[in-house]
C-alpha cells in the first residue's frame, strides 16, 4: 500500500480494497520498523491515528466523504495540535502540549485525515540540514550517513521511505524545497499567505509559509487545495480563491516558456547537478517549452539580507520564551532575571541562540538603518527582479540546491556554508512567490532537485508542469532500497 499514489489510495478505501484503519496500521508499522534508524518521527500518535481512521471509516461507509478522508498524514512538529506534544525540535517545548489545533492540521482533522505523528526538524525551523533539532537529527534514506536536508528533514525523510503518504512542512528560506530535493520527493512552497500561518510556530512571520511534501505533484493537488483558503485568524492570510488544483495537471506546456536565470547557473553548482538540470530542460522542450535566459540582478544579496531578516524576526518572536507562560523554565530560579537567563539559556540550542544574538543586534537602535532597513531594500529589488523577469516567461527554472545531500558534521560547525546550501531557495521567500521542487536525477546515487519557481498564485501552474514531467519520467517513483518493502 505504502507505494500506490495518493489517487490510488483514495479509489481503494472507496472501494473498500482495504479500510482506513488497515491503511493507516500498515503505516503505523512501517513507522516502527524502520524510524529506529531514520529518527524521522518525534512523536508517533498511534492512538489518535487509529481512533481518526475509525472515524474515516465511518465517513467513508456513509458516503459523506473528502477524497482525502482516511488517508494519513504527518505533521511537521511546528503546527500545533490540540493535546498532541509540539515541540518544534526544541528543548524549549519539549512538553509543550498545545491546548489548540493549528489551521492546518484542523482542515486535515475535520476530513478524517489520521494523523500518524509528528515529524523531526531543526529546531524552531532554524537549520538546513535537521542538526539543530534537540531530538537528534532525521537520516536520509537514500545513505543514513546523510542529512536529510532542513528544516522540514523529517517530512522529507519519512515520505521518501514512504512511511507516510505525504507530510506538512514550512518553508522561510528553502525548508520544504530543499529537503524534498536531498530526499528525492516532491514539496511545494505556496504563495505567502496562500496558506494560513495559525497555530504554526512563528520563525520569520513575514517570510514562512506551510507548504507540503509528497512523492508526486499530483499527490500534491488535493491536500494543497484542502489546507490553502483564507483564514479570518491569520490576518496575513489570502482570500484569492483556491483553484482545484488537480483539473490543471493534463493541461499541454506547448507554448510556455520556461526562464533561466543566469546568476542561478554559476561556480557553486555542483558540475554534476548542472548537467543533469541540462536534461530535465531538454524533457520540458521536449514537452513543447520554450527557454529562454532571464536576468535575477541581485540573486547574490538574498542570504546576506535574509540573514538579517529573519533573525530579526526571530529575535522578537522568540521572546515569547521566558520560562512564565510555557516553555521550559529552570530550576530554582533566584528571581526574575535568573528566571527568564537560565530558562532562555538552557531550553535554546546554539543555532537559535545565534539567530536572536544577530537578529537583537541588527535591531538596536544605530544599527537598524546600517543593516535592517538596507535588507528591507534589498528585498524590494528582489521582489522587483522577479516581477521584470515574469513579464517575459511563465515560470522560472532552477537548481534547488547547489550539491546533493552532505554528510553528517561536514558543514554544521560552519554556520556560512550551511547557510550557503539556500542559495538558490531564500530569494523566493524575499519575494513571497510560490516554488516547487522535483526530483530530476541521481548524482553518486543521492537525489538531485531541481525547482520550479511562478509568480504569486500561479501553484496550479506549478503542478501542472511539475505534473507533465512526471508523466515523462519516474525519479518520483523511485524508492530508497531498504524501504521498498
Ligand atoms: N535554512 C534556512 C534557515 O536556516 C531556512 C530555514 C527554513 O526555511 N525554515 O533559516
Amino acid at each position: 500500500m505504502h507505494s500506490l499514489s495518493i489517487r490510488e489510495l483514495a479509489h481503494g478505501l472507496k472501494d473498500k480494497s482495504f479500510s482506513s484503519v488497515e491503511l493507516t496500521t500498515h503505516f503505523l508499522e512501517r513507522i516502527q520498523t524502520h524510524d529506529k534508524t531514520l529518527n524521522g518521527f518525534i512523536t508517533v500518535c498511534e492512538d489518535e491515528a487509529l481512533t481518526q481512521a475509525k472515524a474515516a471509516d465511518d465517513a467513508i461507509a456513509s458516503g459523506n466523504s473528502h477524497p482525502l478522508t482516511g488517508i494519513p498524514i504527518a505533521h511537521k512538529d511546528i503546527f500545533c495540535t490540540k493535546q498532541i506534544r509540539t515541540t518544534c525540535g526544541s528543548k524549549m517545548l519539549s512538553d509543550f502540549i498545545p491546548p489548540y489545533e493549528s489551521t492546518v492540521t484542523q482542515r486535515c482533522l475535520e476530513q478524517h485525515m489520521p494523523t500518524l505523528g509528528k515529524v523531526n526538524m531543526d529546531e524552531f525551523a532554524m537549520g538546513s540540514s535537521n542538526e539543530t533539532s534537540f531530538f537528534g537529527p532525521a537520516s536520509n534514506p537514500w545513505n543514513l550517513e546523510h542529512v536529510p536536508g532542513g528544516s522540514s528533514g523529517g517530512s522529507a525523510a519519512s515520505v521518501a521511505a514512504r512511511l507516510t503518504p505525504f507530510a506538512t512542512g514550512t518553508d522561510t528560506g528553502g525548508s520544504v524545497r530543499q529537503p524534498a530535493s536531498f530526499c528525492g520527493v516532491t514539496g511545494i512552497k505556496p504563495t505567502y499567505g496562500r496558506v494560513s500561518r495559525w497555530g504554526m510556530i512563528a520563525f520569520a512571520s513575514s517570510l514562512d509559509q506551510a507548504g507540503l511534501l509528497a512523492s508526486s505533484a499530483e499527490d500534491c493537488c488535493d491536500l494543497l487545495e484542502l489546507i490553502a483558503g483564507h483564514d479570518s485568524k491569520d490576518g496575513t492570510s489570502s482570500n484569492a480563491i483556491v483553484p482545484h488544483y488537480a483539473a490543471h495537471l493534463d493541461q499541454p506546456l506547448k507554448g510556455q516558456t520556461l526562464g533561466l536565470p543566469k546568476q542561478f547557473f554559476n561556480d557553486h553548482l555542483n558540475p554534476e547537478i548542472k548537467s543533469l538540470l541540462d536534461d530535465v530542460i531538454k524533457q520540458f522542450t521536449s514537452l513543447g517549452v520554450e527557454i529562454k535566459e532571464v536576468d535575477l540582478t541581485h540573486t547574490d544579496s538574498a542570504i546576506p539580507a535574509y540573514y538579517v531578516i529573519a533573525p530579526a524576526e526571530c529575535s522578537s518572536n522568540l521572546a515569547r520564551y521566558d520560562g512564565v507562560r510555557f516553555g521550559h523554565r529552570c530550576d530554582k530560579p533566584q528571581d526574575l532575571e535568573d528566571l527568564y537567563k537560565r530558562s532562555r539559556a538552557e531550553g535554546f540550542g546554539e543555532e537559535v541562540k545565534r539567530r536572536i544574538l544577530m537578529g537583537t543586534y541588527t535591531l538596536c537602535t544605530g544599527y537598524y538603518d546600517a543593516y535592517y532597513r538596507q535588507a528591507q531594500r534589498i528585498r524590494h529589488l528582489i521582489q522587483q527582479d522577479f516581477l521584470n523577469a515574469f513579464k517575459e516567461v511563465d515560470l522560472i527554472f532552477a537548481p534547488s540546491t547547489p550539491t546533493t545531500a552532505f554528510r553528517f558534521n561536514e558543514k554544521n560547525q560552519d554556520p556560512l556554508s550551511m547557510y550557503l546550501s539556500d542559495i538558490y531557495t531564500i530569494s523566493v521567500n524575499l519575494a513571497g512567490l510560490p516554488a516547487i521542487s522535483l526530483p530530476g536525477g541521481f548524482s553518486h546515487h543521492m537525489p538531485v532537485g531541481f525547482q520550479l519557481i511562478g509568480p504569486g498564485f500561479s501553484e496550479a501552474k506549478l503542478l501542472n508542469f511539475g505534473h507533465q514531467f512526471q508523466q515523462l519520467t519516474d525519479w518520483h517513483q523511485q524508492i530508497p532500497e531498504a524501504y521498498v518493502n
